[in-house]
Order: structure tokens, then sequence, then C-alpha cells
């Protein structure tokens, strides 16, 4: 009999949608010593990082780093545009967009909620719609998700830059780039996005640990309106003290090491043939998915993710079942159905630090578990993946 509490060997396949893979270039670049985060080799540094970190997000303004996970970054955009009672747009792509507005209104902002089913990105029209009706300007903001990370949706942002342009509306357009961002296209300054959030650990294949406000001048000069009072959170100090490499309190002073060095290797790679190598590798996934039988959760082939793919599960067969047998036996963990999509879904990882056999083993992983899981699918996903890739060459 084989002794089935061996552990595993070899690597641990992580392909949940985030926090993703870190390279070995980014986890010894932070088995440095402990800097001085007042000292003068720590402000070349914070200033080299947040100079990369514009070219990123692709905006000359400003970009904030907060010892904080992505919720955090979120909270942080928020409280410093709005005050209790103001009222923003909010708009439901899956679990992440619930979460966002969830915590709005525990801040005391009144969210109007634009309902949607976790099949489809943002209507633009629907927003421009809603705003066409708001003559008195009571809407400040509007909260979209680019890519919701629990249905593998990506939304276009653009076309809702151009509904607000077309009615001629005032408010800030606050977009969530976390699983976005160093996977996806994405041009803030171009798009006309006021608020970018975003956080280390999905396409930026760091730790979690740093979460991100990039903010356009419209939203600073907004925030000094509403925010007269001090907080950890507050973008105006950050700002300043930011000018000469420095920060307010300790900032996550260990993992700018690795962000520094996950910079440098995005910037090797080329934001362009970074975003080409996602649509790559997720269309040759997307190719075995389909020759499996399985249903993607996202309807609209327009919108498929780049970094996230979300696999419906068959009816009577429970997705929760299938990872842990895929865990168990070829040691991978995939990412779980979120929220309402709990047991029904099971999501894929694409995204950051990841290549062609990274892949083809994962997508090995996911059909011999469900071979042996009996999930009732066609063979042959993994050659369809193959050929995709093969004749897909870079
Ligand atoms: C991961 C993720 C977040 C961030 O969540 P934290 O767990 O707080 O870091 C936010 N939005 C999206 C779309 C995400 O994928």
């Amino acid at each position: 009999m084989p002794n089935k509490s061996i552990p595993n060997r070899g690597w641990h396949f992580l392909q949940i949608p985030g926090p993703s893979n870190t390279p070995e270039r980014v986890l010894r670049a932070m088995g440095q010593p402990t800097l001085d985060h007042r000292g003068p080799e720590f402000g070349v540094l914070s200033k080299r990082i947040l100079g990369g970190l514009k070219k990123i997000f692709q905006t000359d303004d400003h970009v904030i780093v907060y010892p904080s996970s992505g919720t955090g970054a979120w909270e942080a955009a928020l409280v410093n545009l709005f005050s209790p009672g103001d009222k923003v747009l909010a708009y439901e792509t899956g679990y992440f967009a619930v979460l966002w507005k969830t915590l709005a209104e525990k801040i005391g902002l009144e969210v109007e909620w634009i309902e949607s089913d976790w099949r489809q990105g943002v209507n633009a029209q629907a927003i421009e719609d809603r705003l066409k009706k708001d003559s008195h300007k009571k809407i400040k903001g509007i909260m979209i998700v680019h890519n919701e990370t629990s249905s593998g949706i990506t939304s276009n942002v653009k076309a809702v830059r151009d509904a607000i342009d077309h009615v001629h509306h005032p408010a800030l357009l606050l977009v969530d780039v976390v699983s976005s961002l160093g996977t996806t296209p994405f041009y803030q300054k171009d798009w006309g996005v006021d608020v970018a959030i975003c956080a280390s650990q999905k396409g930026l294949m760091m730790p979690p640990g740093l979460g991100f406000n990039s903010l356009n001048e419209k939203a600073r000069e907004q925030a000094k309106q509403i925010n007269k009072h001090q907080s950890y959170w507050q973008w105006e100090k950050i700002i300043e003290m930011n000018d000469t490499g420095y920060f307010p309190y300790t900032p996550a002073s260990g993992l700018f090491y690795g962000l520094d060095e996950s910079l440098n290797m995005i910037f090797e790679e080329g934001l362009d043939s970074l975003t080409e190598r996602h649509r790559r590798l997720a269309s040759a996934c997307r190719v075995a998915c389909e020759a499996w039988g399985l249903e993607n959760q996202c309807l609209n082939p327009k919108e498929y993710s780049d970094s996230t793919t979300a696999l419906i599960i068959p009816q009577g067969h429970n997705a929760d079942d299938l990872r842990a047998t895929i865990l168990k036996e070829y040691n991978m963990s995939l990412g779980s159905g979120l929220g309402k999509l709990k047991s029904k879904v099971f999501r894929i990882g694409h995204l950051g630090d990841f290549n062609e056999l990274m892949l083809m083993a994962t997508l090995s992983g996911v059909e011999m578990g469900m071979e042996l899981a009996k999930i009732p699918f066609q063979k042959g996903g993994v050659q369809a993946a193959i050929k995709y890739i093969t004749d897909h060459n870079r």
C-alpha cells in the first residue's frame, strides 16, 4: 500500500488568482537586512519605486503606497474623496464589487448599486443612463472593478469614461485594478481614471502587504476639499513627503526591495510583451476549457479575463471537492468560488510569474483531477492547449 501521508515532493502549484507566485529574484531581493527608512539609501529606493509605479499605472501624477491589503487601498480612496452621506454609484460585476460597495456603505456613503448577474462586465450605457437622470449632480463618484477576479470578467473602462464625458458629469471615476495591473492593458491617464486602486500580490508578483492608490490632480484637489482631518490614509501628507523619498510613518520597507525587483522584471519584459503573454496563455487556457466542455462564468468572449478563468462545475458536482482532490493528489491550489459562486465555480489563476509549461502543468492537473473526481467532461483539453501554444508561438 502506498503511504498517503508522505508529503508531496516537487513544486506546489499555486494557481489561485492571487496571491500569485513570487519569482525567485523577488524573494532573494527581499532577503536583505532591514533598511533605515529615514536614511539616504531608502530615499533613493523609494523614489525609484514611485517612478516605476507611475509607468505601470501609465500616469504622470501621484502613486501612494500603503502598508495594507487591497481592501485598505479601497478604503483609502473612499475616505480621501468622500464624506459620510455623499452619494456614489457602483456596479455589480462579482464578489469584489460587492465587497467594495459594502465597505463604502459601512463608512457612511450612500451607494447607488447597479445590479447584475456576475456573468458580464460593466454596461457603460447603464451608467450613462443613470448619470443623465442625476440633474443635480449628486453622484460624486463611480466605482468599478476593471478585472473582476471572482467571475473572470474584464470590463471596458474606457467605455465608462466616455459615458461619463458624454453626459458631462463631474463624478470621479474610481477603478479597482488589483488583478488587472501587470496583466491586462491599463492606461490611467489616457482612459481618464481619476483614482486607480491596486495591491501588490497579483500582477505585480509580490507577496501581499502593499496597497496602492494612483490619483490624478483632480482627485487630489477633491481630497483637499474633503479631508480636513489627519489620518493614516491621508494622501496629501504622503504626497508631500514622498517628494523627498520618505513617508510620514514607517513604510513596509522590506517589501520595497521586492517591489523594486519585480518592477525591474516587468520593465525588462516590457508592458506590451507582458500583456501579450497574459493574453496568449489565457487564450490557451480557454481553448482547453472549451475542449473539456466546461462553461465559462464570463458570457461575453470580449470580456474574458487574461488573469483568471472562472469555470462552472457541471450540475450535481461540487467545485470544492474537485479542488480538494487536485490539492491532495497533485499538490496544486486552484481558486474557490466566492460568495454566491461557492462550490459552483472553480478558478484558474494564470497571472504574474507564469509561462507555457506552468500553464500546461496547471491544465494537466485540472484534467487529471476531473478524471479522478468523476466530473463529466470531454478529454483532450490539454492537447488542444498544446496545439494553441505551438500555433501561436511568440
Ligand atoms: C484580490 C483583490 C482585491 C484585494 O483584496 P485584499 O484581499 O484586500 O488584498 C480587491 N479587488 C480585486 C478585484 C481583487 O482581485
